[in-house]
């Protein structure tokens, strides 16, 4: 298989790209913008590595790092068995390392079941794109393509599941992004009514 970045290092933490396929279309996605992060190319040209591949670049890569972030330039619970496997190497092999996963919250909805119990033990952190505070700017921005007429209920389940399951969990929206109104003020207390912290993210031209 030919070298990709799988796991990448970036301001003192470790990521781990697995895919770059994702549920949501986000106007904003960085994935529109550029192909790398920092120099880093994150488009993975061959997405038919395994959980032993993720690992075999993590052992590469790591020296000494305190996180780890399951995110990169696509949905990393579309590639759940894998990241399974690779937060159990990790947990197994360096407890010390926080885990987080970065996610669109659709997950539940694509395979139909609560994913989050299984990520006990294996993840510490989950971030959530909350991303709207109404489901038509929700579907305006984020673009989703799952089968629910209200994607953004759906994002909020998750969110209250992932609290529900006792994960630090945090709701995010991006701001400064063209006109779009959202409403910072209404989705802090929606993170906040499902027992979630909240972040706002500025926008800037560079993605990141
Ligand atoms: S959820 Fe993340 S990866 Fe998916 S389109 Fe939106 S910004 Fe991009």
């Amino acid at each position: 298989m030919k070298e990709q970045n799988l796991v990448y290092f970036l301001d003192g933490k470790l990521y781990v790209n697995l895919t770059n396929a994702c549920t949501n279309q986000c106007l904003f996605c960085i994935r529109n913008l550029k192909d790398d992060v920092k120099g880093k190319s994150l488009w993975l040209s061959d997405e038919k590595f395994s959980a032993d591949d993720v690992i075999a670049q993590f052992n590469e890569i790591y020296n000494g790092e305190k996180d780890l972030i399951f995110c990169g330039y696509g949905e990393p619970t579309l590639k759940l068995d894998i990241l399974k496997t690779v937060a159990n190497y990790v947990k197994k092999n360096h407890p010390e390392i926080k885990i987080r996963l970065n996610t669109n919250g659709h997950a539940n909805v694509v395979y139909k079941r609560n994913i989050l119990p299984e990520l006990k033990g294996l993840v510490d952190d989950i971030s959530v794109s909350l991303n709207a505070q109404n489901e038509d700017l929700y579907k305006e921005i984020s673009q989703p393509n799952i089968k629910t007429e209200t994607p953004l209920k759906e994002v909020e389940d998750f969110i209250k599941k992932s609290v529900d399951a006792g994960f630090d969990t945090t709701a995010s929206v991006v701001t400064g992004y063209k006109n779009y109104d959202v409403d910072v003020e209404k989705c802090e207390t929606i993170a906040h009514n499902l027992g979630a912290k909240f972040r706002n993210r500025e926008w800037l031209d560079n993605g990141y």
